[in-house]
């Protein structure tokens, strides 16, 4: 479990800093604003569905740095996936960060079980969900989110 906690701590904060599929797509199908009140994340998300797959999904705003990670990663895991299966992911990652998830039974979930900690870290857990949320939102074709 150490060493769980160690790759989570690494991970979280490389892609702090360096967030993946970061930035606006300038054509987009779907998007939605996500907003954390209680600390303060905000995120933009654009992405582009063909054929009920996402072939593209970029993310922007600020937000601290489980949500920046959390965003990075997820925008990584859902691209190319269809709506159908980044749906059933973001099921799964807010039961996963609630400790309604066993990641040792069958998921989607892959690497992002990295963020299982989240869940000993209450004020945390709407910071890795907002992403998730967010995707779900654009997926609906709400333009917002939030984590209340
Ligand atoms: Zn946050």
């Amino acid at each position: 479990m150490a060493d769980m906690r160690e790759l989570y701590q690494q991970v979280i904060l490389e892609h702090n800093k360096k967030p993946r599929n970061f930035g606006k797509l300038e054509a987009c199908t779907h998007h939605a604003d996500g907003h954390n009140p209680l600390c303060g994340d905000q995120l933009q998300l654009t992405m582009q569905v063909q054929d009920g797959r996402i072939a593209d999904i970029k993310f922007e705003g600020s937000g601290c740095a489980i949500d920046v990670a959390s965003a990075s990663l997820m925008t990584g895991a859902v691209k190319g996936k269809t709506t159908d299966e980044a749906s059933r992911m973001a099921d799964q990652f807010r039961a996963l960060v609630r400790g309604e998830l066993d990641p040792a039974q069958p998921h989607d979930l892959g690497k992002l079980t990295l963020f299982e900690g989240v869940k000993d870290l209450p004020s945390r857990v709407k910071c890795a969900v907002l992403p998730w949320a967010t995707l779900r939102s654009a997926l609906k074709g709400e333009a917002e989110a939030s984590t209340e």
